[in-house]
């Protein structure tokens, strides 16, 4: 299996060659051709797994396809901690090197003025951890209502920091319509009720 026979942009695919990547991991190989047919996910998978990759890679093709509505951000990532957050922007920047694409770290114990200005300024891309999100979103800084495609990451660590009322917040502020990418190491009870109430039919992978 190689990269090609995924169905990835040129762009994108551009970007994985730099990186060195030679093939997909099982769960790229899996939910990227679903991911990019705009089908819900249910990952099951642990760091480590190249699960990443798994949702940037499809995002960053189907970011090339429409525009955005009006300086509206149109996919939003949740990471539970500030840590995980800003790793993803780090692999999000590598593996969108050929896109301009305005992205936003939102997390907290970073000043708001300048978080405020990236989405002034017009984000395409969010990533955040849940509280400073809502906190954006509550002092009406943020609409959510462009949101295309919503990735929640590391959901069982969401469950342990308590996070799920945060989370279902969130999912109720972003259109019905948008494709949901969703990932957990495990799946305790509080996880499948909340991928029964939020995801639509989606493609189930464990690795
Ligand atoms: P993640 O599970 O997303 O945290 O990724 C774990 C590590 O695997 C990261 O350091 C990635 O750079 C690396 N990685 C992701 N996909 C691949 C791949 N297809 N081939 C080799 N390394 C990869």
């Amino acid at each position: 299996m190689t990269f090609n026979e995924l169905g990835l942009s040129e762009k994108v695919l551009q970007a994985v060659a730099a990186t060195g990547y030679t093939s997909p991991t099982p769960i790229q190989a899996e939910a990227i051709p679903h991911a990019l047919a705009g089908r819900d996910i249910l990952g099951i998978a642990q760091t480590g797994t190249g699960k990443t990759a798994a949702f940037t890679l499809p995002m960053l093709s189907r970011l090339e396809q429409g525009r955005a509505r009006a300086r509206m951000p149109r996919t939003l990532i949740l990471e539970p901690t500030r840590e995980l957050a800003a790793q993803v922007e780090e692999s999000f920047a590598r593996y969108g090197i050929n896109h301009k694409l305005n992205v936003a770290l939102l997390i907290g114990g970073v000043s708001f003025a300048e978080q405020e200005n990236k989405i002034m300024r017009g984000a395409d891309v969010l990533i955040a951890t849940p509280g400073r999100l809502l906190d954006f979103s509550e002092r009406g800084k943020l609409l959510l209502t462009g949101i295309e495609i919503l990735v929640i990451d590391e959901a069982d660590r969401m469950l342990d920091m308590g996070f799920i009322p945060d989370i279902e917040r969130i999912c109720k502020l972003v259109p019905f319509t948008r494709q949901t990418l969703f990932f957990s190491a495990t799946m305790p009870p509080e996880i499948t009720r909340l991928t029964e109430t939020f995801l639509h039919n989606p493609v189930r992978i464990e690795v």
